[in-house]
């Protein structure tokens, strides 16, 4: 059997009758510059929507309903509406910019022959997944959060407006006065006016003020938090120093949306290199690396720290790009994977051998760091895992920023990216809409607002600009909804060679 014939036949599996309650679509490229979706009820093939205008679809052929077609960014942006539409079918969901998401995939020389979709109320608890979910393409898990705060941010209050996190690394090397360099765009063509040297997103340029430009800029990144949790917690006085933040800028209520695949790793690099996972080169938390015939896990305790050996050497963070513009700028990554060219980060520490000495300077001991909810880090493994490692980055935060941090003679940075994992990990644990999630965004809030305070004594939080996301969105699964879609390729005798998280690799 060809290539082409398995794939025919694994796509007729997958969207079955059997499967339509755990596989939302399945996507594939049966030529270069040709992309599909299948689904239950109809599918569409179509070609790479054009840079101008990356939520028109550029449709070839449909057949039945287009799995693709509600591009609405607005979808369930409220917790009335998330309450309401819990695990929303295909028919009521949303999938922005997913023909532009989808297609960058298959720029990426390990790409998979078939990617397969979850729907958003399968549970898949004995293959490695959890209550609250995220990774798919519909809009809860692609939605962040996206606050724009302090000097040179127009202040707006809550609005009905969205950005991608493409847009982020551009935005940063524009409102700190980097050059425009040139670059290649997300359709593969070169524009002179990009800052970065591949770039996908662009200059939120509308956002900011045209004529105060910030000393520095520090990115809160909130791992998994789904917004509507997030802005019920700031209304209910649970995150005071979120709430001042929104208070001095701009709120985006229907968020910033994620690339594909909504993971982690993937969109921590997005977010600090303005481009797709495809093109970024760390294409998911895992993936198969068809010359080496072995999976790639980005996503682990022991890798975590090596992901930037991934990365494209003809993409370039932002850290990089703000050296290349001034090479006397000081940048910081805090528990930050996507950290290459920071003059400081976390994981380059690891990566020396010297979290021992993090650690301790971190005033890390077996009891229960600040900031945080007592009652979860007892109970979560997870909880605990991950308020004591965010406790150790705004350990380094402060240090870095009151300029005390191991000894370093450092300047404070102009740029700093600040990762918190908690959120993400109460977020799958107990599901976003839960006792432990908004424990996890007070929690986080209290670091936030210690490092707010850092800027203060120093004088500096007039100066700074704030931005505060997530990498992605967290939806919450139904545990009634089970099944398999391996073990259903197998029993049609389909040989997959690797399934890292829906990305499909079968054997001809
Ligand atoms: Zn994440």
């Amino acid at each position: 059997m060809t290539k082409n014939e398995l794939r025919a036949k694994a796509v007729n599996v997958l969207t079955s009758e059997k499967l339509e309650n755990i596989v939302e679509m399945v996507l594939f490229s049966p030529e270069p510059g040709v992309f599909e979706a299948h689904a239950n009820d109809g599918s569409v093939m179509f070609e790479r929507p054009g840079c101008d205008d990356p939520l028109k679809p550029k449709i070839i052929e449909t057949q039945g309903r287009d799995p693709l077609s509600d591009q609405d960014v607005s979808r369930f942006s409220t917790l009335a509406l998330q309450r309401e539409f819990r695990c929303p079918k295909r028919t009521e969901n949303s999938y922005p910019y997913s023909y532009d998401h989808v297609a960058q995939i298959w720029d990426h020389e390990h790409a998979p022959d078939l990617i397969a979709i979850h729907t958003a109320a399968h549970s898949f608890l004995d293959e490695g997944g959890h209550l609250g979910e995220h990774g798919s393409l519909d809009i809860l898990q692609a939605r962040a959060p996206f606050i724009l705060s302090g000097k040179g941010v127009k202040k707006a209050g809550v609005i009905n407006s969205h950005v991608r996190l493409v847009d982020v690394a551009p935005s940063v090397a524009y409102i700190l006065g980097a050059s425009q360099t040139g670059g290649m765009l997300s359709d593969g063509n070169y524009s002179g006016s990009s800052y970065l040297k591949r770039q996908d997103g662009k200059v939120l340029s509308e956002w900011f003020q045209e004529t105060e430009r910030p000393d520095n800029v520090v990115i809160f990144l909130l791992d998994g938090c789904n917004p509507n949790i997030l802005y019920d917690v700031v209304e209910q006085g649970g995150a005071p120093n979120i709430s001042r933040l929104m208070a001095n800028g701009t709120t985006f209520s229907y968020g910033a949306i994620s690339s594909l695949p909504t993971v982690t790793l993937a969109n921590h690099t997005t977010i600090l290199t303005g481009c797709h996972p495809a093109h970024h080169g760390v294409l998911h938390n895992a993936w198969f690396d068809r010359k080496k015939m072995i999976q790639i896990v980005t996503e682990s305790p022991g890798t975590w720290h090596l992901a930037m050996d991934y990365l494209n050497p003809e993409t370039e963070t932002i850290f990089e790009c703000l050296n290349r513009y001034n090479r006397d700028i000081t940048t910081a990554a805090i528990n930050e994977p996507a950290d290459k060219g920071a003059t400081y980060s976390t994981f380059e520490e690891v990566r020396k051998g010297r979290m021992a000495e993090i650690i301790a300077q971190s005033g890390i001991d077996a009891s229960v760091p600040k900031d945080t909810t007592n009652q979860y880090f007892e109970s979560s493994q997870d909880y605990r895992w991950a308020t004591t490692a965010d406790h150790a980055g705004l350990a380094q935060a402060i240090g870095l920023i009151r300029r005390n941090w191991d000894n370093l003679k450092l300047d404070r940075p102009k740029f700093m990216s600040v990762n918190f994992s908690l959120t993400d990990s109460a977020f799958h644990d107990s599901g976003p809409d839960s006792d432990m999630g908004r424990a996890a965004v007070r929690d986080t809030d209290a670091r936030i607002g210690k490092i707010l305070r850092a800027f203060e004594i120093e004088s500096e939080f007039d100066q700074t600009l704030f931005i505060v996301l997530a990498d992605h969105g967290m939806e919450e699964t139904n545990p009634n909804v089970t099944g398999s879609w391996i073990k259903a390729l197998k029993d049609a005798s389909i040989d997959v060679a690797n399934d890292s998280f829906g990305f499909l690799y079968l054997n001809s």
